[in-house]
């Protein structure tokens, strides 16, 4: 735990007000672009030692998603530090009216395990642009990983900027909330904790984004392209040993098309991972031994109609699909957050609305349909932190898209140029002239009224 005394010291570089031009905040986004791209194989190494994640996967999901949102910071950080000009009332003329971006002090940032690089830097790159000071909290569950960003972030700032703090989070984590008054808090991780970060922060108002998981729906209507469907699903359900945030937790398939979405997806899992998934190079492994007890558990509930093979030493669960399962299982109670797919068939809408709404609101929704009408009436039956139609889980990598949760999967969002309004305070700056200043603006106002109802209204 850094002592108080370190915390001070980030909040007296923050005051020094040296984080606010333009050109400091350009110039550590392009050092840490260039830091993240000298580590690129040290975090290929980390990355497959924590979750044997292959380099195309840690490209696309991990260092390529960060590079993108750096750049795309890098480019525009102009444009969105300017204060916006708005439209004045008639009250107020001729005053002018603008809306300034004022960063929110010293902010601490807190990560999970299963995205590890992604998750810390993605909102280190907004609250840098908006002008902030940092504290980095990453999981103490993917060591690797943690050790070379340890390295990027001390080799290129100095502590009383970005200071990288590791160790048990449920005890570092309290300690520093108690006796530092942050900015803000970034936590990504589970609604459990999250609702832990929130009460903390309610002590000192200190506001929050809370990025946090559940049970993400996807649907599969009866006019559904079926193969596709089954690559889109298996593609991000076995992403990462099915540890994302965003993977389909559980499948609601129209009965008519149960045993041809089943059949396609055996077969696409087959194409994938071979027949032999713990060989595969595209195959992750369960986290730690935690999660994998966890994970098996859910084998034992319902019917296996393709995979359920295990080897704990290997962190190894095979790509598994489920049927029979009740609404009382613990697979479907839970965020399964791990290589197990439940399927569940539906005959009709309501009776598919009635399981998705016995869940808090998720973090995702997917829905497969060719079907227009079908399509909007689903994106407005379920509410969710962001959708994908005919596809799952690559909303979040379009950095034009908010990216978050509501209510239980939640609270605020960032990426692009969210992540920088998610570390900035929005500044309402009205400037009035001197030349004019009406009597009528002032006391006594006896008789004023039929004017002020004409004006303000
Ligand atoms: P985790 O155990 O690594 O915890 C996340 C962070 O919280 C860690 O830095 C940890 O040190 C800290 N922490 C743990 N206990 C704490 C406590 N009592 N007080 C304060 N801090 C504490 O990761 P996890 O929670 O197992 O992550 C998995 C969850 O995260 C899943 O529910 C998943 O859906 C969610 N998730 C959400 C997103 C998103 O973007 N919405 C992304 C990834 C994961």
């Amino acid at each position: 735990m850094p002592d108080i005394t370190s915390l001070n010291a980030l909040q007296d570089y923050f005051n020094s007000g040296l984080t606010q031009s333009y050109a400091f905040r350009k110039e550590q986004l392009k050092k840490l672009k260039t830091a993240i791209l000298n580590h690129e194989q040290d975090l290929y190494d980390a990355l497959h030692k924590d979750l044997k994640k292959s380099k195309e996967e840690v490209w696309v999901t991990e260092t390529g998603m960060v590079i993108t949102e750096l750049n795309v910071a890098i480019k525009k950080l102009g444009k969105w530090m300017k204060p916006k000009r708005v439209s004045t009332n008639l009250l107020n003329l001729p005053s002018g009216s603008r809306i300034m971006n004022e960063p929110l002090g010293v902010v601490l940032i807190i990560s999970p395990w299963n995205y590890p690089f992604n998750l810390l830097f993605n909102p280190l790159i907004g609250a840098i642009a908006a002008g902030n000071c940092v504290v980095l909290k990453p999981s103490e569950f993917a060591p690797a990983t943690a050790v070379v960003m340890k390295k990027i972030i001390e080799d290129i700032f100095p502590k009383e900027y970005i200071l990288y703090v590791q160790g048990d989070g449920a005890k570092v984590i309290p300690e520093m909330m108690s006796n530092f008054t942050f900015g803000h808090v970034f936590y990504t991780g589970s609604t459990v904790v999250g609702k832990i970060i929130y009460k903390m922060a309610a002590d000192r108002l200190v506001p929050v984004t809370l990025e946090l998981g559940g049970k993400s729906p996807c649907v599969v209507e009866s006019d559904a392209n079926i193969k596709v469907a089954a690559r889109r699903i298996a593609m991000t359900k076995f992403s990462n040993a099915g540890q994302m945030c965003v993977a389909p937790d559980y499948l609601l398939v129209h009965e008519s098309v149960k045993d041809s979405i089943i059949d396609s997806m055996k077969e696409i899992i087959g194409k994938f991972f071979t027949d032999k998934p713990e060989e595969s190079y595209n195959y992750g492994k369960i986290i730690n031994e935690k999660q994998f007890e966890r994970i098996s558990n859910y084998l034992k509930e319902g019917t296996i109609v393709h995979g359920g093979r295990t080897e704990k030493e290997k962190g190894y669960i095979e790509p598994t699909l489920l049927i029979d399962v009740t609404m009382n299982d613990s697979v479907m109670k839970d965020e399964i957050f791990g290589p197990v797919l439940p399927i569940i068939s539906f005959s009709s809408t309501e009776e598919a609305l009635a399981i998705i709404q016995q869940h808090p609101d998720p973090l995702s929704f997917y829905i497969y349909t060719s079907n227009t009408k079908k399509e909007k009436e689903w994106l407005k039956a379920v509410p969710a932190g962001g959708c994908c139609v005919n596809n799952s889980s690559w909303h979040l990598t379009n950095h034009n898209l908010p990216f978050g949760g509501r209510g239980f999967s939640g609270i605020g969002n960032y990426h692009g140029r969210y992540s920088f309004d998610t570390f900035s305070h929005k500044k309402a700056v009205m400037k009035t002239p001197t030349w004019f200043d009406p009597a009528i603006k002032y006391p006594p106002f006896k008789g004023k009224l039929k004017l002020f109802k004409w004006v303000i209204r």
